[in-house]
Order: structure tokens, then sequence, then C-alpha cells
């Protein structure tokens, strides 16, 4: 009896799976917004039996570290299908439970955010800013249910919808399962909007808006900032020859511009959202441009090229990754690249760039002793993740960002100089393989598309070297090939930082603000950040100093003796002073035709007029 009792449980609940259809429904209101509350229900049905858990994300798609957003919901409350009370037990920090239900049951919360950026909630009476993982409590066991969300009070605030959510009727949005609701952004307000259309190879036309909340500019500004966009996203199609293929046939990008937002950028599926610390675009067009640019090409590189490792996304902790100097890394270098050949950025800003990039991996003790999947590993604590003890960082952390977009410069230069092909090459073959098929990539099956491109020993040999240990590809023989060289920028300069100082008013002794850097005087004699350095030669360290004028009359290799005070003791030891190592990138006033050329085809438009 009970066997047969299970099988017929078995076979019932599979033609409930097979029918899938039982959709959640959320409703989301904002009777409080002027204090930044949201009061939200969710209506579920055919709720398996046994206890039903419900909980806050604490990851979200796009960011890599764990964040705590089950801190600002209060007021969990549920009610099964006949409108009865049932208790609800708050099981972790983040996690409720009801134990006993009748097959429905309907949540209600109020939830608090007053952030603005690609990861937190904010909400006031000009908008809800909503990062959906931050807002919205999920059911674990029924992640595969489409979802429906209603949008409440949108007349009261004279509020409209920027979402790559489906348009499902009045105020009411769609998704197919929670992966999808949760990479979602919302983004109630009276935006202004721009909007175009663009066809792909094959006649496909899609549309790309560009919704921007905000105070101070108006319509023309958005027009013509969305005619800027549409350049920028012109010249990165040009790199893979087509645009994806956006859900609905739409990409949406949601900007915010306010002074108190956070500046940020966060990519998903089929849209992005951009918050901008500032007043107004005017004047700031080509600044702005920059998360624009890197934001948009996140749609090919991480969002269908994607890495194994970001699959299925956990919402209840941050994805660990290898993979992300790739992700993130090659992206940092083509939102850069992109802006040069669309026009946005002068030679001389792109080669600050450049030099910004390689002194953050020749001139910082972490690459030398960690490769860029190491690297990508430590996301999980420092993309956002906050924490208040101290961390070693600067000995051992350098960004994947940077890290990943110097490998992608080295890597660019080396199969424009030994293959006659580009980075644009590599990146197509991996859009072919891995992005339009949408299969995940591990490291070993880019190094097998570079193979494939190239040969398999310099495949094998680059990516033992440069992404698997911690050597550093030649940029000065590579950027010479273009004309440009890579120099000491301050040769002479005498230095002994990293270093910052905090003035202790009440003391007038000055506090190390910075980490010490391995292999740099100070660290190298002893000092600590926290420590006041109290004399260097004859110079007593009180009040309000210049350091760098103070140090300019030593020379490199000089050696000085320092006092300082570490915990309430004097201690005393000698500074040997080192040459400025920072590194600039410069153009070779005597370039020849050649190098002009391979520079021209590196860094020229690829728009076919
Ligand atoms: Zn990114």
């Amino acid at each position: 009896m009970r066997f047969y009792l299970l099988i017929f449980f078995l076979s019932f609940s599979g033609i409930f799976r097979a029918i899938g259809q039982e959709t959640i429904d959320y409703s989301i209101s904002f009777p409080n917004a002027v204090h930044h509350e949201a009061e939200i229900e969710i209506t579920v049905n055919r709720v398996p039996s046994g206890p039903l858990t419900f909980r806050m994300s604490r990851s979200s798609p796009g960011r890599y570290a764990t964040h705590e957003f089950g801190k600002n919901v209060y007021g969990v409350k549920a009610i099964d299908g006949k409108g009865n009370p049932v208790p609800v037990t708050q099981v972790q920090g983040d996690i409720y439970r009801i134990d006993k239900h009748d097959g429905s049951a309907r949540i209600s919360y109020t939830i608090y955010g007053n952030h603005v950026d690609g990861t937190y909630l904010a909400i006031d009476e000009s908008h809800a800013h909503m990062n959906m993982p931050a807002t919205f409590m999920w059911f674990p066991a029924m992640t595969n249910r489409p979802v429906r969300i209603r949008f409440n009070d949108l007349e009261k605030y004279k509020w409209k919808v920027a979402t790559q959510l489906k348009p499902g009727g009045a105020n009411i949005f769609t998704a197919p399962d929670l992966q999808y609701f949760m990479d979602s952004p919302v983004e109630l307000s009276d935006f202004k909007i721009a909007t175009w259309q663009d066809v792909n190879p094959g006649g496909r036309r899609q549309t790309i808006r560009l919704s921007s909340h905000g105070t101070a500019d108006d319509q023309k500004v958005i027009d013509d900032y969305a005619g800027m966009v549409a350049k920028v996203v012109e010249e990165q199609k040009a790199v893979f020859g087509e645009l994806p293929l956006f859900d609905n046939g739409e990409y949406t990008f949601l900007q915010d511009v306010n002074p108190d937002n956070n500046g940020d950028g966060m990519e998903h599926r089929n849209s992005t959202v951009i918050t901008n610390s500032g007043f107004k675009i005017a004047g700031n067009q080509e600044a702005m441009l920059s998360t624009f640019s890197h934001e948009f090409f996140h749609a090919w590189n991480v969002e269908r090229i994607r890495p194994k490792s970001l699959e299925p996304f956990d919402f209840s902790h941050a994805n660990m990754s290898s993979d992300l100097w790739f992700a993130e890394g090659f992206t940092q270098y083509y939102g850069n690249l992109i802006l040069k050949r669309a026009g946005y950025r002068t030679d001389k800003q792109y080669l600050a760039v450049l030099s910004g990039i390689l002194n953050g991996i020749l001139n910082a003790p972490g690459p030398g002793r960690f490769p860029v999947t190491h690297m990508s590993r430590y996301a999980v604590f420092v993309d956002a993740g906050v924490s208040v003890d101290q961390n070693n960082y600067a000995n051992t952390f350098a960004s994947y960002y940077t890290y990943g977009a110097a490998v992608a410069l080295g890597l660019d230069l080396r199969l424009r100089s030994e293959f006659k092909l580009s980075l644009d090459d590599y990146m197509k073959a991996v859009w072919t393989v891995h992005g339009k098929t949408e299969i995940p990539y591990t490291v070993s099956d880019l190094q097998n598309v570079l193979a494939k491109l190239t040969s398999t020993s310099f495949a094998a040999d680059f990516f033992k070297k440069y992404i698997e240990g911690t050597d550093k590809n030649d940029y000065s023989e590579l950027l010479k090939k273009a004309g440009l060289r890579l120099r000491k920028a301050a040769p002479g300069k005498p230095v002994i930082g990293p270093l910052r100082f905090t003035l202790v008013s009440y003391t007038g002794k000055n506090r190390v603000a910075n980490p010490t850097v391995k292999g740099s005087p100070i660290y190298e004699a002893g000092i600590d950040i926290g420590d006041y350095i109290l004399k260097i030669g004859d110079d007593n360290l009180l009040g309000n100093i210049d350091i760098d004028q103070l140090i300019s009359r030593y020379k490199p290799g000089q050696r000085v003796p320092v006092t300082f005070e570490h915990k309430g003791i004097i201690k005393t030891a000698d500074l040997i002073i080192q040459e400025d190592n920072t590194l600039e990138v410069v153009a070779l006033e005597n370039a020849t035709l050649q190098q002009l050329q391979f520079r021209n085809n590196w860094l020229s438009s690829k728009i076919k007029q």
C-alpha cells in the first residue's frame, strides 16, 4: 500500500513538472518610498508538501563576491490559501520557513534600500532602482517556475518601467524562470528614453534602448548621447561580425545619473545597469562612455561566451571562477580599445590607459607571485565584498581586470606580429565555438580555440607561461612593433614608497595610511601601515609635510636613517632610496611606416563604410 502510494505520488508530481506552468506571482508597492521602503507580496500555489523554505540571495549575477541582502528585510509574514496566518520561522539570517500550509501561500515582507549602483536596491520618490537579488525572496524548491511581477503605485509617482523582463499586461512583466528574473534589473522612474534599431547580417532587426533617469538633461542630450553609444555598439559589432540575438529582440541600457549615485556598471543578458555619480550627461559624455563600452562588450563576453564556473549561477553564495581574467580582463581591454577605435579617445589618452595597465602588473608584487587564474578566484572576496579587517592585497593581489587586460594586450600584439592575426580573430573564434552556441567554456577550451587559430605549441606555451604561470610578455619589444616605447616616466627620481600619510592633528604626527609594499624602501626598513614616521635624515616629520619634496634631495641607492614609532615603541632603521619605476608608453617620434601601419591596423575603426 505504501509502495503503491509512493509510485502514485511520483507520477503525479511528474505531471506537474511536465506541465510546469504554475507561475510564481510577485507584487511590489511603495507606500513609504520617501523613507526607502517597499512592500512585497509573493503568491505561490501547488506548493510541494512539507515545509516551504524561502530566502533572500547572497550573490548577484555580474557581481563575484558574497553580499548579505537579507539584512534589509523585515516584517516577514505568511498566509495560506484560505487567508489564514501561518507561522514563519527565520531559520538563518536570510532563510525563512513555513512548516504548515494548504498547498498555497502568500509571503509578504518589507524591504529597505538606499544605495544606487548595479548591485543593491534604491527607493525614493524619484525612482525604484532594483537589482532583483537585493529585492526579492525566492523558493529554492521552485526555481524552474515562471515568474510574473506586478509593479504598483506607478501612477502615484509618475513612474514608467525599464527592464529586460517581458511585458505581460498592464504594469505586469514576466520571466521564464528564477535565473532570468534575478538577472533582470528594473528601473521604475520618469526616465527619458532613446531608441534605435540595429540590423544584423541576415537582416534580423533588433531594438536598442537607452533609458536615462536623472534630472538635468533634456531629450536632445539623451538623443545625442544615444548616438555616441550606438557608435560604440557598431564598433564592437565589427569585432564579432554581428550582435548577439537578444531575447525578445531588445537590449536596454538602464542609466541612472545623480550626484548621490555610486559609479557602477552591471551587465545582464539583455540589459545593463549603468549608474553615474554626477549632475548630468552633458559635458561628461566621453567619460561616461567607458562604462557603456565595457558593459556592452559583456553582451558577448560573459553573457554568452560564458565561463562554466558561473553556471548555473548560485544565489546562495558567490560562484568562484578561475576565468575572470578573460571574462572581465579581456572585456576591460576591449572597453578601452573600442573607444579609441570609435574616435572617443585621443592617442595620448589611449597610451595613458596602456601605461596604467602595465604599471599595474609590472610594478606590483602580486602579479610576480600569482597567476591571473589565482587573482580571478579572489574575486569572491574583493568584488565589492565588505569586511573590516586588514588584508595583504597590496603584496599579493592584482585586479583580474588589469592583469587580464595586460594578457589581452600581450596576446593581441603577438597575434599581430607572429601570425598576421589579431585578438579580434581570437574573440570571433571563441564567439563561434562557445558564444553563439552558448556552450560554457573552461580555461582549456580557451587554449584549444587559440591552438586551432595559431598552433598547438604557441597556445600551450602562452597558457602555461601567462595564464597558469606568472611570466610576463615582453611588452617593450611588442609595443615597439607599433612604434611605441615603454620607458621610465621619471628616471632618476628618488622614492621611498608607495606612501600616503594621515596627519593626526592633535599630535602633529604623520601616520602611514597605506599597506606598505614588499620591495619598497619603507617596507624593507620594517615600516608598516599605522606606524608614525618621525624623522628621515635630519628632517623631523611634524605637521603638514611634502614627502616627495623632502625625498627629492636624495639619490637612488643612498642609505638614509629613519626614525619611526610602531605601537608606542620608537625604532630606527635605514631607508635605501630607490629610483621611481613608474612606466609610461609614448609614441616614437621617428616611427617607420611599417610601425605606423601596425599601429593603425590595431587602433583604427573596424566599421566598414
Ligand atoms: Zn565587467
